[in-house]
């Protein structure tokens, strides 16, 4: 007797050469299938959009067909019912509306919707300060020549006039040094976008009270390196000061747990980093297990971000010490501090050094979990590898 399978508009369905996951995004559970003859041809009738998701089977099927539909039907993936009635059900498909390509194509209709993309801003200031191991992988100081003027950032930061600009960090190398720390400081209190004023813990006598009066949208951000975690500035009374430890091995884990048992404050936080030598350490404490990916309680909203877009990198673009502009430290500039910033926005649309890097290429390419893995983070790209799961 013939029955049919019909998927439901949450359920997600990804098939490789020899494996298949269906992933039901409404309540996070899934199911890992072996790809047999008979399974394969159910799966191709599914993922053809014209049949609405669903396909006919016989319920004198092998045992392989049946387990496949208990198991889906057992984490409400999708349910079973009589030929002849009539159910609707779509594959969840993002809509192109917004694409990047539709928008290309609206010239210059894009630049209304350019400023709706850059959310954040990390300009470093510049000036000498120790070295520039960390500052490519986590919000750290730049160890440079130049040095932006606070009349340069202040002019930049007049040009983009965006409701959608949250975010704007501002790091210093040398902030002791720097003479148009309060005329900035106060310039950047009257704007509406989220600040941190980024210094290391070696920087001395800061004058933190005055920074943060400028502005109740103003927090202060010390990062301490690896290993140097004794120059602390922590005191119960700064709410809005944040402490980031920067971590590269167990041992400054360790370090920092003792900090944080010490202290009552919330604002303490830890970011593993690698240094060029701790491979494992990252590899222990920032990659992913398969069942760790699949136990991520994605969205379709999640899913579809993670089909276009980067969640790591989209709408952050970096100012330079010398006013260069990029979407990727490691890639070349899309333009300085001079250029319109619709026409930097668009370049990285364009080229695609940072935004729109999906897992689409090399071993996650094929891998069925691509679309439910964490977007490519700055740690592949610092260690050039390709993946962050250690048994996929
Ligand atoms: S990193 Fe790549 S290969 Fe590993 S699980 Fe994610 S998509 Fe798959």
């Amino acid at each position: 007797m013939k029955k049919i399978l019909t998927l439901g508009p949450n359920t997600f369905l990804w098939v490789n050469e020899r494996k298949g996951l269906i992933y039901n995004s409404k309540n996070y559970k899934s199911l890992e299938f072996n790809l047999t003859p008979g399974i394969s041809k159910l799966c191709n009738i599914l993922l053809d959009y014209n049949h609405l998701y669903s396909v006919q089977y016989d319920e004198c099927a092998d045992t392989s067909i049946k387990d496949f539909i208990e198991g889906v039907v057992s984490i409400d993936a999708g349910y079973v019912h009589e030929v002849g009635q009539s159910v609707l059900s779509l594959p969840p498909l993002l809509k192109i509306q917004h694409d990047m390509n539709f928008l290309k194509k609206r010239g210059n209709e894009f630049q209304d919707f350019a400023l709706r993309y850059l959310s954040k801003l990390i300009v470093f200031v510049g000036g000498s300060c120790e070295e520039n191991i960390y500052c490519k992988q986590t919000i750290y100081p730049v160890n440079s020549l130049d040095t932006l003027s606070g009349h340069e950032i202040i002019c930049f930061l007049k040009s983009i006039v965006s409701p959608y600009l949250s975010e704007i960090v501002i790091i210093f190398s040398d902030i002791q040094k720097y003479n148009d720390l309060m005329m900035l400081a106060n310039y950047l209190g009257t704007l509406k976008s989220n600040i941190t004023i980024c210094i290391s813990n070696e920087e001395e006598n800061v004058p933190i009270k005055e920074i943060l009066k400028c502005g109740d949208n103003i927090k202060i951000k010390y990062v301490y390196k690896p290993g140097r975690f004794d120059k602390l500035h922590i005191h119960s009374e700064d709410a809005n000061v944040v402490h980031t430890f920067l971590i590269s091995s167990e041992d400054n884990y360790v370090e920092f747990e003792k900090i944080y048992n010490k202290h009552t404050t919330d604002n303490l936080e830890v970011i593993p980093v690698f240094n060029g030598r701790n491979f494992e350490f990252i590899k222990h404490n920032v990659f992913l297990s398969k069942n760790e990916i699949l136990s991520s309680e994605l969205t379709k909203r999640d899913i579809f971000i993670h089909q276009v877009l980067n969640n790591n990198f989209f709408g952050t673009l970096y100012v330079m010490p010398d006013g260069k502009i990029y979407s990727d430290l490691s890639s070349p500039a899309l333009g300085d501090i001079n250029d319109c910033i619709y026409d930097i926005i668009l370049k990285e649309i364009s080229l695609n050094y940072s935004w729109r890097q999906v897992r689409d290429s090399g071993k996650c390419q094929l891998c069925l979990y691509r679309e439910l893995c964490p977007s490519p983070s700055i740690y592949e790209k610092m260690m050039n590898i390709e993946c962050v799961c250690v048994d996929v």
